[in-house]
């Protein structure tokens, strides 16, 4: 996105990214994407909105392909380094991308494809260190300022989670990712002098904007592991080199569980260090409240929890000084407008009544890539964009009741949350994780079904009865089922129609 790097000249000499062990100043980022740029441009003035995809693992390396991507005018599509070579390939084909970047590690994955779909194969470890300077026009400042009238382009193309469909391609202009990060920036209150752990993959908001391109925007910077390991990211901490941290809630599951193993010098060691942190948060996916709590007692920070979506960035979010209200998402952030809304798109007004999350401002997608028709049904006529969430407020902060397509189950003419079930459930002793879903039936239309892992076997019967001291009796689930793990996308998410398709 120009508008970081037009940033990074204020400040060459500060550190930007830890990979690897090793330290690149704002200074090496800006001479080494110019690299890329070069490499992509060959000759050219502008990529002009070609497509070019990268695979590159969260390192130095992944920031300086996006920045050339974007300073040669191209339209940059992170891949997903876990993704098996079908999901791949269906993002290469969708964009039609002229340029796939490839990191060694991916050269014979990708090969064969790549030359089926008459895509140019450019290996990272082919691009030069040094940047030709004489051959790149975006380092001028004359060219810079031009680059910035060009904020209406298209900059990005980021896949959908694929959690309740196929993934599909969300185009973000320059302007919506730039108002995107200054939302975060301003809300979270992000210094020069912090530094980000990052652990989250990079072909989605959460790792791309909230984490790496905030802590770009401010001139702080970004350590990556390349892969989450609980140890280390425990020990990242206790560092004291690292100021703040962002996950999804099956992270900071994974991070309970491996303290509570720990020997007791240890546990206090690390609590103590977490503590030293500015800035916790989750997202993604409903935080469970019990992981709330037991993430408070161990390191004294009340996680902050907000609300996003690939489409519009971050929409909602607890706040940074004030209130954060276990099992809420807070309120819209600055330059969000936001209503709940009835089927019929009248705006609810009354407290504790359900809608869906309608959003509007600068920060929202541009279109779906070449989906006319699924971009013109997923805003209204006035512009509001449709989220498909549903929410309520609840004295005076917002809290999710999940998906309408999923999470809402229709049963015997009541609306049930999965969400609210699920928030029960994990209060059980024996539950350690759950979800709930609606399977078809023929007379209540949907019945409740309940996945659950646990370490022993539990009686269904008794968390059953255990259940109805606690929630309505048309809340119950009538199915249940005990699994090793739930079944979840690279993201954490559970993927309810997978569950649905296991019962
Ligand atoms: P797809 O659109 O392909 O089905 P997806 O919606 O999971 O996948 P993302 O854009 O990554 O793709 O995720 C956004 C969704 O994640 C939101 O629409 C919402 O359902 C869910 N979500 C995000 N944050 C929270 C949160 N704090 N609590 C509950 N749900 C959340
Ligand atoms: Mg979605």
């Amino acid at each position: 996105m120009q508008g970081l790097i037009d940033r990074a000249y204020g400040f060459t000499e500060r550190q930007a990214i830890v990979s690897d062990g090793q330290i690149f100043t704002y200074g090496e980022l800006l001479e080494r994407s110019g690299s890329v740029a070069a490499a992509l441009l060959a000759g050219r003035e502008d990529l002009a909105e070609a497509r070019v995809a990268f695979i590159v693992p969260p390192s130095f390396e992944y920031v300086m392909c996006q920045w050339g991507i974007w300073r040669a005018g191209g339209i940059a599509v992170p891949l997903c380094v876990d993704h098996p070579l079908p999901s791949l390939r269906y993002v290469l084909e969708d964009t039609a991308a002229e340029v796939l970047i490839v990191h060694e590690a991916y050269e014979e994955l990708l090969k064969e494809t790549a030359e089926e779909l008459k895509i140019q194969l450019l290996p990272l470890r082919e691009i030069p260190h040094e940047s030709p300077s004489a051959s790149l026009p975006t380092l001028a400042p004359a060219d810079r300022a031009q680059l910035r009238a060009k904020r209406s382009r298209r900059a990005q193309i980021l896949y959908t989670s694929g959690t309740t469909s196929l993934p599909k391609g969300v185009v973000t202009t320059h302007a919506n990712i730039e108002n995107q990060i200054k939302t975060l920036v301003d809300a979270w209150e992000w210094s020069a002098d912090d530094r980000i752990l990052n652990i989250l993959p990079l072909h989605h908001v959460h790792g791309i904007i909230n984490v790496l391109s905030c802590a770009l925007w401010s001139g702080a910077s970004c350590e990556f592991l390349p892969r989450f390991n609980a140890h280390t990211v425990w020990e990242k901490m206790a560092s004291g080199a690292i100021t703040r941290f962002m996950a999804v809630p099956t992270i900071y599951y994974k991070l309970i569980s491996h303290w509570e193993k720990l020997d007791e010098s240890d546990q206090t060691r690390l609590s103590a260090a977490a503590r030293t942190l500015n800035l916790m948060i989750s997202g993604s996916a409903a935080l469970p409240v019990p992981t709330l709590e037991r993430w408070r007692e161990i390191t004294g920070h009340t996680l902050l929890e907000r609300y996003g979506m690939t489409e519009i960035g971050m929409g909602l979010s607890n706040s940074y000084r004030g209130e954060r209200r276990p099992g809420h998402v807070g309120l819209p952030l600055p330059g969000v407008e936001m209503r709940l809304a009835d089927a019929e798109n009248n705006t609810i007004h009354l407290a504790n009544v359900p809608g869906e999350i309608q959003i509007k401002g600068d920060s929202v997608f541009l279109e779906y890539w070449q989906k006319p028709e699924a971009t013109a049904k997923a805003f209204t006529e006035d512009g509001w964009f449709l989220t498909g969430d549903v929410a309520e407020l609840n004295d005076g902060l917002y809290r999710i009741l999940g998906r309408d397509s999923v999470d809402i189950i229709k049963s015997g003419g009541y609306k049930i949350s999965a969400l609210e079930i699920e928030a029960v459930l994990l209060r059980h002793e024996l539950v350690d994780e759950c979800a709930i879903v609606g399977l078809p039936d023929e007379e209540w239309g949907e019945i409740i079904a309940a996945a659950i892992v646990s370490s022993a076997t539990p009686d269904t019967t008794e968390l059953t009865a255990w259940l109805r001291e606690r929630i309505p009796a048309y809340r119950l689930p009538r199915r249940w089922l005990q699994l090793d793990e739930l079944p979840r996308n690279t993201l954490g998410k559970v993927t309810k129609n997978e569950l649905k398709k296991i019962f």
